[in-house]
């Protein structure tokens, strides 16, 4: 094993020792503060490139730049001050969601409005402690029939691959559950998502794994939530489900070496364990079921692993995946099976 550093993000000192250390720099969380990223990248290699994640630690920048990038988003409207809301409700319509525009994860800082009074009530409970400024964005309520996201690993030099979309089921904001690859997936939308990842890519001068989170639409029409310059939880299933998984695809595009195969070898259904874990021994006696625990202490809403369950048949994948659901110690929460 490596040196490892141990220090506040902000420490000069540590960061200098980092980069003496390493020939290149990466991360795969995304509230690493962008100006330490681009500290180090003043030094040696970061990828993917800083700009990336200034980007995506900003509801409003990202927007912005998908918006740059000709990628469709739902109508937003940055909300400065509160004198503005009716003019941003009036631009985006009703329903509305008021987001934060920063560290908002995971469904956190977010809240759907039916009203502008209910929009009021949000506005002053998310713009306490915003800082300066009101800090938020209102974004017209998107009445999307799927979740989807992109997955791309692009290369040093120029080469991208791209995984097939994966299909992804929210519960108050916190990914659940993901299909890869996603079901009755059209070449058309494969194409329409790996276009905006592209488009991403030769913007920012991208390296390493890229993903887009997307809404799907009744006719077709893809729009693009958030971008997350890293590894992400939606391609977890590329771990047992795909010939090579995003986390090897990733090391390989920012050390320079070749990309390998994105290729579906399985369906599989990734079901994340959050807040508690389930009972090991019953999980085992499930087909097909493939536990990867993160090794970190339970609390409540925390992300400690995941279980796979892949196969070659669909329906039993499904049925495999709806018995690792039933396991699940935070059943009441987790509501019902979202592919029942
Ligand atoms: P976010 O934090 O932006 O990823 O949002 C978390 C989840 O909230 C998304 O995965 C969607 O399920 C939902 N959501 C976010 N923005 C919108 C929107 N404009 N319209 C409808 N649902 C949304």
């Amino acid at each position: 094993m490596g040196k490892v550093v141990q220090a506040p993000y902000d420490d000069r000192e540590a960061l200098a020792e980092v980069v003496a250390n390493s020939d290149v720099v990466t991360y795969e969380f995304e509230n690493v503060p962008a100006e330490s990223a681009s500290y180090l990248r003043s030094n040696g290699s970061v990828l993917p490139p800083p700009q990336a994640l200034r980007a995506a630690q900003d509801r409003l920048a990202e927007k912005q730049l998908f918006n740059k990038a000709q990628i469709p988003t739902a109508t937003f409207w940055a909300l400065d001050s509160p004198e503005e809301l009716g003019q941003a409700l009036d631009a985006t319509g009703l329903p509305a969601v008021i987001k934060t525009r920063r560290f908002g994860y995971d469904g956190k800082g977010q809240r759907v409005v039916h009203s502008e009074a209910e929009a009021a009530v949000a506005l002053a409970e998310l713009s306490c402690g915003g800082g300066g400024g009101m800090g938020l964005i209102v974004e017209k309520f998107v009445n999307f029939t799927r979740e989807l996201s992109v997955l791309a690993a692009a290369g040093a030099d120029g080469e991208t691959v791209f995984y097939p979309l994966t299909e992804n089921h929210h519960r108050c904001g916190i990914l659940r559950l993901s299909v890869g690859p996603a079901p009755e997936l059209s070449p058309t939308i494969q194409a329409r998502a790996e276009e905006m990842a592209n488009q991403l890519i030769g913007l920012l001068d991208y390296t390493g794994v890229l993903a887009i989170e997307l809404f799907e639409s009744r006719d077709g029409e893809l729009l693009a939530n958030e971008m997350a310059p890293r590894v992400h939880n939606s391609g977890h299933w590329t771990l047992d489900g795909a010939a090579t998984s995003q986390f090897e695809n990733h090391i390989r595009a920012v050390t320079g070496l070749s990309l390998a195969s994105p290729e579906p070898v399985q369906r599989t259904v990734m079901i994340n364990l959050i807040g508690s874990l389930p009972e090991v021994g019953a999980l085992a006696g499930i087909s097909g079921a493939h536990l990867h625990l993160y090794g970190k202490e339970p609390r409540p809403g925390r992300k400690l692993g995941h279980v796979n369950v892949t196969g070659d048949d669909e329906a039993a994948v499904t049925a495999n995946a709806a018995k690792v659901w039933e396991l699940l110690p935070d059943g009441a929460s987790s509501g019902r099976f979202p592919l029942a």
